[in-house]
């Protein structure tokens, strides 16, 4: 069975580069099904970026690649901005706790305005080094990340976290502050998470699965909101470090070779996930 024509198939959250495969992987997503994309904006640079103004270069990049993927393939990409939360701890190193926190937080103000000039769909990856990190930190740590919940929902956008795994107890307490900041629960999505945990344990946040078969298997008849990525990294010197980009895709298909209810199910991740969390609907150009 070919997937519904009119079913977009979707990857919430990729990485290109532009000294990696770029447009190049795109044509793979392409051609095994792939039409739209997330793109996360990353640090390009070899060091982590001291001024506002790489930042300002930084999400410039990740604008102009979506741009291009929309320019030279059939696929839309939407841009995801915002200052990687892992870089706060190489800028305190190099300016300092005061100046990095500063420097985080205008690269955040600078992502809300991209999101309400329309050039950036949402905040990501907002949140905290998905390792342990030096405990004096904390506090600057979670004053970003707070920060980083005022400005999306200032600018009315999803916030895309990066964190460690998260239990049941995780999803309460990023819920318990995103409630705090009046953030609304259902905008915040949890980006690589990779377990099935049972529906009631997020808290109202919403997963954003990495599409592994199995997972996939498991969460396809739940409701949403919830998405599928890859996090592919485009980043040859660490091929099979994450998924392909063409793997949703390429699930995606299986899943209607084996079962078309199933396929049918696809439209949670792809169509009404989407409008919930997002507030637009993807669409696939029929003919
Ligand atoms: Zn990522």
């Amino acid at each position: 069975m070919p997937l519904p024509a009119d079913l977009p198939v979707v990857d919430h959250h990729c990485h290109l580069s532009p000294t990696g495969e770029g447009v190049a992987a795109v044509r793979r997503f392409a051609a095994a099904g792939g039409t739209h994309l997330f793109l996360a904006t990353q640090n390009y640079l070899s060091e982590v970026p001291v001024r506002l103004a790489q930042y300002e270069e930084q999400y410039a990049t990740t604008v102009a690649i979506a741009r291009q993927v929309e320019e030279e393939t059939s696929v839309r990409c939407y841009s995801v901005l915002a200052p990687y939360p892992v870089d706060l701890l190489r800028q305190v190193d190099a300016l300092g706790v005061a100046a990095a926190v500063e420097l985080q937080m205008a690269a955040l103000a600078l992502a809300g305005k991209e999101v309400a000039e329309g050039r950036a769909v949402a905040l990501g990856e907002v949140g905290r080094p998905h390792f342990p990190y030096p405990p004096e930190l904390a506090d600057s740590v979670e004053a970003v990340f707070r920060r980083a919940l005022d400005v999306a929902r200032d600018a009315g956008c999803p916030a895309v976290v990066h964190c460690e795994e998260l239990d049941a107890g995780g999803f309460r307490s990023l819920a318990a502050l995103a409630s705090a900041a009046l953030f609304p629960l259902q905008k915040l999505v949890k980006h690589y998470h990779r377990t099935a945990l049972p529906p009631t344990d997020y808290a109202g946040i919403s997963p954003s699965y990495l599409a592994r078969r199995e997972l996939v298997d498991s969460v396809l008849s739940r409701g949403g909101p919830w998405f599928l990525e890859t996090d592919f990294l485009d980043d040859p010197r660490r091929p099979g470090a994450v998924l392909d980009l063409a793997t949703v895709p390429r699930r995606a298909r299986a899943l209607a070779d084996r079962d078309p209810t199933a396929a049918e199910r696809l439209r949670i991740p792809f169509v009404e996930s989407i409008g919930a969390v997002y507030g637009f609907t993807p669409e696939v150009p029929v003919g």
